[in-house]
Parts: structure tokens; sequence; C-alpha cells
């Protein structure tokens, strides 16, 4: 089987590798699609781990499953999430699922960027899903970033009848949209500085769409004026620049929650002023990856047509050209969800 890996973002190599045996419990999977997240273009994060093979979004049918499964068989078209909580240790009995250690250390081997994968017992068992016909693989790869997507609103906590300032519309922002209508927020105003994302934004269903001020003091006015309010009552900060951020606190409401979703480089910071968070009991949260509750909340919002999925893909590569994939998702030129096809 072809599998590829990864040494930086311009060196992919595709390797020759022998097709695994799926162990008792266990699902080897043909791949069929697999997205490529931009967590995949962080090479200050992959690079001292490389060389190795990524792929988090995959799907595909399964080709052999190991003794005593029961519930899949082979020709089963399935989705499958690349981390599984242990449900017994301290973080899940208070579901904190994703700080769970066996969470962490669970993946499927070696990647969804390969020809088959294997899963294990646990992934078998919490975390694979069956595809509706109706649901293509390519779609299927977008499972696992919505259920990022569900994972930080959960953590929000937003409810029905919040006001929303989201800031950063890539493909996650786009599915923040989706999600936070379906969520039933009151009012949604969104920000991007980048023209083909406003129009994109657009498209997906956000109402207002603006270009944030300089002036974090003259846009927080123009806030507080379109929602006749102090500010946001939730801000989502789906983009990873510092500046970002620093308009994301200065947007939320008094007693509001502002949500870090996205990965700045580990060096860089920000200033928080606490006696400002405590006067006006601001909470700042952040949110990792994805639970078997929000996969199974995605899977349900794309199969009911909720979030769009086919329409946040919009590049298709072969397997050998995954460091282009990878580029391209790095770069912000026209383009959102990149997704590596497989015959
Ligand atoms: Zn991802
Ligand atoms: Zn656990």
């Amino acid at each position: 089987m072809k599998v590829a890996v990864y040494y930086n973002n311009q060196d992919v190599r595709v390797e020759d590798r022998p097709i695994p045996k799926p162990k008792k419990g266990e699902l080897l999977v043909k791949t069929k699609a697999c997205g490529v997240c931009v967590a995949d273009t962080m090479e200050w994060y992959l690079s001292p781990r490389a060389p190795l093979t990524l792929g988090h979004e995959p799907s595909g049918i399964i080709e052999e499953v190991g003794a005593e499964v029961t519930q899949f068989k082979r020709g089963d078209r399935v989705a499958v999430h690349h981390h599984v909580p242990c449900l017994i240790c301290e973080h899940c009995r208070r579901g904190n699922f994703t700080m769970c250690s066996t969470f962490r250390k669970t993946h499927i081997h070696p990647g969804g960027f390969s020809e088959y994968f294997i899963t294990s017992a646990l992934h078998a068992e919490r975390d694979t899903h069956l595809l509706p016909d109706h649901v293509s693989f390519e779609e299927g790869t977008l499972i696992e970033p919505l259920a990022c997507v569900i994972h930080g609103i959960k953590k929000s906590g937003i409810q029905a009848g919040d006001s929303v300032a989201l800031i950063g519309t890539g493909t996650m922002g786009l599915m923040f949209i989706q999600s936070l209508i379906y969520w039933g927020v009151r009012k949604l105003i969104v920000y991007e500085i980048l023209d083909w994302r406003i129009e994109k934004a657009k498209d997906f269903g956000a109402p207002t769409v603006l270009t944030p001020h300089k002036d974090s003091d003259e846009e927080a006015a123009r806030l507080q004026d379109l929602l006749k309010s102090n500010g946001a009552d939730k801000v989502i900060v789906a983009a990873k620049d510092i500046s970002a951020m620093n308009l994301g606190l200065r947007l939320v409401n008094k007693g509001g929650t502002v949500l870090f979703f996205a990965t700045p480089h580990p060096d860089e910071f920000i200033k928080v002023f606490p006696s400002h968070l405590f006067f006006n009991e601001i909470t700042i949260t952040s949110s990792y990856s994805a639970d078997h509750l929000d996969t199974r909340m995605a899977l349900d919002l794309i199969v009911k047509g909720d979030v769009a999925a086919k329409k946040l893909i919009s590049h298709y590569f072969p397997l050998e050209n995954l460091s282009d994939a990878i580029l391209q998702t790095a770069s912000r030129k026209e383009s959102l969800k990149c997704v590596v096809k497989f015959d």
C-alpha cells in the first residue's frame, strides 16, 4: 500500500508498505478520502516529530474485520475519529474527554494519508461511524473538523438567544456560521479581513460580515451600536493572529465568554488585565479537538444538511500531491477544505 510520509510541508514522500492485518477487535479500512487540517501545516508542531504519517479526518470502506468484531462488517462505509477516550479516568469522569491520556495516545495506524489504515478495538467500539448512502466519503471527512466546532460551541456555553461575534471565516469559521445558526443564536456578527472570504461567509449564511476597524475601541463602539448592547455575549476567535484575540477580548459583553479556538505559535502571548476580567466577569476559554459525543452530533448535522459539507470542499488532490494540498491549506489563497481522494 502507498503511505505518505511527512518530513516538512515541502517534503512528503510516498512509501510502499505491506497492508497490515487487523488483530482482535480491530478494523482494516481502505481509505477513500481524508481531509487536510490546518494542524497538518504547522511545521513547528510537526517537524520535530517527523518522519510521520498524518491524516486524522479519514473515511473509507472496511476491508477486513478482526476477530470478535460484531458491529461492523467488510464493505461498510465508515468515518473514523482518530482519538478515543478511556471513559473512566479523572478527566473522562468530569466530561473532559479530550484531556484523557488514552485520548491523546490513541491514533489510527499509520494515518489517514495511507491507502489502508488500522483502527484499534477502542476506535471500533467508540468512535467509528457508518455513513448513510447519501453521505459521500468526501463529506464524511468533515465529521472531525465539524465535531471540533461543536466542541468549541459547547465549551463557550453558547445558548439559543445569545449574541455572538465570530472572528475569522476559514473552513472552521464557515462551519461555525452554520452551526451557530442551528444553535439558535439571536444575533451573529462575523469579522473577516479577506475579500473572498467575506463573500464565502455571506454565502454560508452569515447575516452581517464586517471588516474590523483598525482601532478596536471604534470596532467595539460599532458592535455595541449594532447589538444595542455592551458587546457580544459570546466571542469566538477562529483566527490564530494575536490581533484577532485582542479584538475578541475587546468585543465581549459583560458576563460574556471569549473562546480561543485557533492555535497560535507557542511563543506568542497576549496581555490581559485581570481587574477588567474581574469587574466585568469575563471568561476566557479554549477548546481542543472533539470527543465521541461531538462526532455523533457532527455526523447528524451533515446527514440532515444543517451543515453543507460538500460546499466546504474546494480542492481535491491525489495522495502523491499531499505536499501541494498542505501548501494550499497553509496559504490563505482562495481555498476552503482540501481533501485527498483515493481510487
Ligand atoms: Zn483536524
Ligand atoms: Zn479517560
